[in-house]
């Protein structure tokens, strides 16, 4: 029997795991869960946690509850990669063999790569830097906020945005909107990577009163004269600093040969297989695809990967080999006082936005409690 071992049990992971156990009979493969936590977590809801509309609690659950009986699942951190042997070791010293192995242990955050980044700068890309922010915001009577993205790339890129939007809502409800200069900044030459939302956000940007500061390339944070200073020079100046830490890919991929120094798994941006190496894919937030780091980007490839393994390990590959991720992104993109767009995009169609709407907005809300039923145990 064919032994597989997936390795991260966020979405991505969890949703393989469960498709493979659902393809394959037992006695084709045994599947093996490998994750750092006995938690699935649900980063979406993060971004409501700061102004009080979620509860943190909510938006984790036990990662066994979501697993099919068949998946096997080892709780234990990563530690090693050995391709030529074929196995990973975890930090306990447990040694996993495998055939086929499918890397899913998406992105960490970094502020420690930017000097000054973690006493001075407030961010919401964890549970525990969430609820901090929380705090912080309660306090805040107005001042200078600066919000924006601290290195690319980075996960749910059109989350800063949409935080901003949420903010400006925030301020306004708690009546400090008029103390308050906000300023969103971005690295590249607009607000965002992808031109026809950059074209979509700007007007809304400049419509709630928000500075622009494009080419902002955080160098460093000097918490004490409390000043955001760029690469490119520009210094601004802040009461509450709000930046996306820059992101890793897991610490044991870091300058593997699989992967680059950063830790972003070389990935065939079609097949998804992990360049070099015909047993073993890549999906969600580790690949170095040049596309969105999103839930909803790891929910599209899982199928691809499911249909290539089970062609490869029942030796059928001509079959499958049609199989194929096409660059497939859906991301909602809140905008304040109950309305959202939604962007759905390809590697060859850029994203045509919808005007903001009621109707979209409760979509998301929708599926953000919808998610645990459909996503990862794989009925959507
Ligand atoms: C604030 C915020 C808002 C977001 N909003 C959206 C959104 O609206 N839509 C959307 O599509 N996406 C959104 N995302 C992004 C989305 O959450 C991620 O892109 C998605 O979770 C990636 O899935 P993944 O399986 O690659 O990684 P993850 O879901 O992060 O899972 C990685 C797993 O690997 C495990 N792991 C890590 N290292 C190791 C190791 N060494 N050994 C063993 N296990 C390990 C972890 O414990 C975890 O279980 C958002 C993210 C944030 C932070």
């Amino acid at each position: 029997m064919k032994q597989i071992v997936v390795l991260g049990g966020g979405t991505g992971g969890t949703l393989v795991a469960n498709l493979l156990a659902k393809k394959l009979k037992s006695k084709e493969a045994q599947i093996t869960l490998v994750s750092a936590s006995n938690r699935h977590l649900y980063q979406p809801g993060w971004l409501y946690v700061p102004f009080g509309k979620q509860d943190p609690r909510t938006l984790s659950r036990p990662l066994a509850s979501l697993l099919r009986k068949r998946v096997k699942l080892v709780i234990g951190k990563v530690c090693r990669l050995d391709t030529t042997t074929q196995e990973v070791e975890l930090e306990d010293h447990t040694i996993l063999a495998y055939d086929y192995l499918v890397l899913a242990t998406g992105s960490q955050v970094a502020p420690e790569d930017i000097p000054g980044f973690s006493a001075g700068a407030h961010y919401f890309y964890t549970e525990e830097a969430a609820f901090k922010l929380h705090a912080a915001l309660e306090e805040f009577r107005g001042g200078k906020i600066v919000i924006g993205v601290g290195g690319l790339p980075y996960k749910c890129p059109v989350a800063p945005l949409e935080f901003t939007f949420l903010l400006d809502e925030y301020l306004t409800d708690r009546k400090i909107r008029d103390k308050t200069e906000l300023t969103y900044t971005f690295p590249l030459n607009r607000v965002f990577s992808i031109e026809s939302v950059a074209e979509m956000a700007q007007p809304l940007l400049e419509e709630r009163g928000v500075n622009i500061e494009t080419f902002f390339n955080l160098e460093e944070v000097l918490p004490e004269e409390k000043i955001a200073r760029s690469m490119e020079g520009t210094d601004l100046e802040y009461d509450l600093l709000i930046m996306v830490p820059p992101h890793r890919g897991a610490k044991f991929l870091q300058g593997h040969p699989i992967a680059d120094e950063q830790g972003w798994v070389k990935t065939d941006r079609f097949t998804l297989q992990v360049k070099g190496y015909p047993n073993i894919w890549a999906l969600g937030d580790t690949t170095d695809l040049p596309i969105s780091k999103a839930g909803s980007t790891a929910h599209f490839e899982a199928p691809v990967i499911v249909e290539r393994l089970a062609g490869r390990l029942r030796g059928i590959e001509e079959e499958v080999g049609e199989e194929k991720y096409e660059g497939h992104v859906m991301c909602f993109l809140e905008t304040g006082y109950n309305k959202a767009s939604m962007l759905n995009f390809d590697y060859t169609h850029p994203p045509k936005l919808h005007e903001p709407s009621r109707h979209v907005h409760y979509e998301k809300m929708v599926f953000n409690k919808a998610y645990w039923y459909l996503v990862p145990t794989g009925v959507l």
